[in-house]
């Protein structure tokens, strides 16, 4: 592209593009125009290594011919038609079973969205018109957790807990009650309380608050992604879903990271033990070729949906779009060929060991993760300010050419689960040098 070109590019997007999050201060947009494997590269020609998998969604990698296989006979063939009433598709059809047969859930039903947040809107839908079908239509409450992200329509929004996402929105959805996130490293959250005994005292507590015959749902990502990979003790879900059960309230388990093998499990309510009533999927489902999501549903939990006289009455347009779906078959053929789960847990692991070498840095505060989820949390207070996760990812990027991303100061990695060893050396050695390089004011030089 000539420098032309490049020019024509950066004009036309500051007048006509929108950019989810962009700070007014923006260094300028990276122009992102090719990628193969783990590398992408920009207009200018400048190579990067993907240590993000963009949002935490290409799970195999850019530009795998299989993929790009699977959706050009697709398209060829029959690129779209809905799933609505009697109509349906062999790519859906086949997708929704090869779904059921891994779902954790166990072998229920699947509903098909082009997202996680519309994911999320339907079992929101999914778990009131459960309960409105069993005969307890009172059962309308919602519970997350702060710090949680679920999306970005009214309902996923509502349940999303992070206050500065709402400012400017307002009113979020009633009836909906975030408490507490298990995410140990901030001891000022539980009382000097254990933080598992903390979490399960007030969910006993809410639920005594707002009656146990109105709370329709739990919702909770296994690991909280957006929150800054925090991952909970290992006997978190277990006690909690403990508790759920007892009083008749789903467990929706919002895997749209973690699904598809991120955790080093194909689904993260697995490495806790607990089986969730909803699942909610996205993002690895396609390696984010073609947006898909799918929502996996127990048996018990779809039987209910599908009584009605008109069934589950809500659908998208997209619902079981079937060139998604093809590429989501091609997508699970390469992560089960190609043992991809089990890459994950191992460099992951790997990864893990070499990042929490750092945990010296008087900069560091906790490294954690679980597969190629990692999250290294950059101590904010002192001494080193509130921007140092924007200033170390910024360096990484600049000085190594090495994608990372920054959560407040919580450094994010979810490198595609393709990622070379020696694309993970060249991962920890960019946070090594940033690190190394830190000053006290926070800047790095
Ligand atoms: N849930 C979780 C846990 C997410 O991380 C995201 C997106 N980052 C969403 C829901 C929303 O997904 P989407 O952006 O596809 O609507």
């Amino acid at each position: 592209m000539t420098r032309t070109d490049i020019a024509r590019l950066r004009a036309l997007d500051e007048a006509h593009v929108i950019h989810p999050h962009r700070p007014v201060t923006h260094p300028g947009t990276v122009i992102i125009d090719r990628g193969a494997g783990c590398l992408i590269w920009d207009v200018e020609g400048r190579e990067y290594l993907d240590a993000t998998a963009g949002l935490a969604v290409t799970h195999v990698g850019h530009a795998h011919p299989a993929l790009v296989a699977a959706a050009t006979e697709q398209l060829g063939r029959l690129e779209y038609y809905p799933s609505f009433w009697e109509y349906g598709n062999p790519r859906a059809i086949e997708l929704a079973a090869r779904l059921a047969a891994l779902a954790p859930t166990g072998p229920g039903k699947v509903f098909f969205t082009s997202g996680g947040s519309e994911g999320i809107e339907a079992a929101l839908r999914m778990a009131r018109f459960y309960h409105h079908e069993g005969g307890e239509p009172g059962r309308t409450v919602v519970l997350a957790r702060t710090s949680a992200y679920h999306g970005v329509g009214y309902g996923s929004g509502s349940l999303t807990g992070f206050a500065d996402y709402h400012v400017g929105f307002a009113p979020m959805l009633p009836d909906v009650r975030h408490l507490t996130p298990p995410w140990s490293y901030r001891r000022e959250l539980f009382d000097g309380a254990d933080p598992t005994d903390f979490c399960v005292r007030e969910l006993e507590r809410v639920i005594a608050e707002v009656g146990p015959g109105r709370i329709a749902a739990f919702v909770g990502e296994p690991v909280m992604g957006v929150a800054g990979m925090v991952t909970p003790p290992a006997d978190y879900w277990p006690r909690i879903v403990d508790v759920l059960r007892a009083n008749g309230i789903l467990f929706v388990a919002d895997e749209v990271i973690c699904a598809y093998g991120r955790t080093g499990h194909w689904f993260a309510t697995e490495r806790y033990g607990v089986t969730p009533d909803i699942t909610v999927t996205a993002k690895g489902l396609t390696s984010g070729y073609v947006p898909l999501g799918a929502v996996l549903v127990s048996t018990e939990v779809a039987a209910r949906l599908d009584r009605g006289p008109d069934g589950f009455p809500i659908g998208y347009t997209y619902s079981g779009h079937p060139t998604a779906c093809a590429v989501a078959m091609a997508n699970l053929d390469v992560i089960e060929r190609d043992g991809l789960v089990e890459r994950s847990a191992s460099l992951g692991a790997r990864l893990l060991d070499d990042l929490s070498a750092l945990a010296d840095r008087s900069a560091v505060g906790e490294v954690r993760g679980a597969g190629l989820m990692l999250g290294l949390e950059l101590v904010r207070d002192t001494p080193a300010g509130p921007d140092i996760g924007a200033n170390v990812s910024r360096y990484i990027r600049a000085k190594h050419g090495v994608i990372i991303r920054n959560h407040d100061n919580v450094l994010s990695i979810s490198p595609p689960l393709v990622v070379t060893d020696e694309q993970a050396d060249r991962i920890v050695d960019a946070v090594r040098d940033a690190l190394d390089r830190l000053d006290p004011d926070g800047t790095v030089s």
